[in-house]
């Protein structure tokens, strides 16, 4: 059976601005994510459903103003098109809520893929590795 989204459970839980960017596919202001600066391992899960997204390992700094990642986990996201700007965007969204996550570009040729995966902070839920304790 397919994930089942609560809207007004998500509206309580989560900040308007995330709820908007989410469920509304809107885009957070550029330099202002929390996770913009983030270098730690760890992994970014969907901030709605908690599926994992992106590892930590395939995050880079695009300079374009949101985090920006090479490669999604297998499976984790679907791409559809939009046309929100007047010209075709890959929109990503996550494979099991269908929230709204950011946009893919092909412009990234410094990455092992060549592919920017242009995300929302508010739309991820970053979890640090755990260090090792001694
Ligand atoms: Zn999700």
């Amino acid at each position: 059976m397919a994930y089942q989204v609560d809207e007004e459970a998500l509206r309580a839980r989560l900040s308007p601005l995330a709820f908007q960017v989410l469920r509304g596919a809107a885009t957070e202001r550029p330099g202002t994510g929390e996770h913009l600066d983030e270098e730690r391992p760890g992994t970014y899960s969907c901030a709605a459903c908690g599926q994992e997204l992106f590892d930590a390992s395939s995050k880079f700094d695009a300079g374009c103003g949101w985090p920006s990642f090479f490669e999604n986990k297998p499976g984790a996201v679907i791409e559809d098109v939009d046309y929100n700007l007047g010209y075709p965007r890959t929109e990503i969204r996550c494979s099991r809520c269908d929230s709204h996550l950011g946009h893919v570009f092909p412009d990234a040729p410094q990455t092992p893929t060549g592919m920017r995966y242009c995300m929302n902070s508010v739309a991820l839920d970053f979890a640090p590795q755990e260090a090792p304790s001694n």
